[in-house]
């Protein structure tokens, strides 16, 4: 098939245009780091709830502990109290022993808290490490979502006007098999490299000449390397 090199340019802007609106779902550049950033805001969510969760536990640990110390000491003041009416050396000796029970307990929840407050402070940090990182993606996806607003629509292509300036026995093949741009090695149509010797001859055809693939069978606009 025949047609001057300028119509081949216009042939190939006519492919790429119908491929383009082929998938009009396609996401801009925008689109793709919003939706990005919003899967990594995910996961940084579910990390900093798995870290608030943490620091929950610890707390109400932390105030079962407080409430154990609470009941001991009473245990102790209590058993104090009756020591001072007691005068039966049995009892005597059963409160004695109560209050060395409850006062050894209490010196061992005395370790327990003491850790517990260090575990909880470490356990805060961490949350508000990650409260920062989720504050601060979530400026990222207030920037990402309106610079994926403000970003350009696909350009509408004026395929009409394309084609009004194409051959008809052009279109109408066209239509059939299609075309596409030849890179000198790869057809961007099937997307296969070419091997050497076809290669060879897409490339030796005239200038105003449209090769086709020989793998897909479409016609071929030849671009420069790179293109
Ligand atoms: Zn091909």
């Amino acid at each position: 098939m025949n047609l001057s090199p300028d119509l081949q340019q216009v042939l190939l802007e006519l492919a790429n245009a119908d491929r383009a609106q082929a998938h009009p779902t396609r996401q801009s550049p925008e689109e793709k780091e919003l939706a990005d950033l919003l899967a990594q805001r995910e996961r940084l969510a579910s990390a900093a709830a798995a870290a608030q969760m943490a620091v929950d536990d610890l707390e109400l640990d932390i105030l079962r502990i407080q409430e154990d110390e609470r009941k001991l000491k009473k245990r102790d003041l209590d058993d104090k109290r009756q020591l001072t009416a007691e005068t039966d050396p049995e009892r005597r000796k059963d409160l004695e022993h109560d209050r060395y029970a409850a006062k050894s307990r209490l010196a061992d929840l005395y370790y327990e808290l003491k850790e517990a407050h260090g575990e909880v402070k470490a356990l805060r940090n961490n949350r508000d490490i990650h409260g920062a990182r989720l504050d601060e993606i979530d400026r990222k996806v207030e920037l990402a979502r309106r610079a994926a607003d403000a970003a350009p629509g696909p350009v509408l292509v004026d395929t009409d006007a394309l084609r009004a300036k194409l051959p008809a026995d052009v279109l109408s093949l066209y239509d059939d098999i299609g075309a596409a741009a030849f890179n000198g090695r790869t057809c961007n149509s099937c997307f296969i490299t070419l091997p050497q010797a076809e290669r060879s001859h897409v490339l030796s055809a005239d200038a105003d000449e449209l090769p086709t693939c020989p793998n897909c069978g479409a016609l071929l606009v030849r671009v420069a390397p790179g293109e």
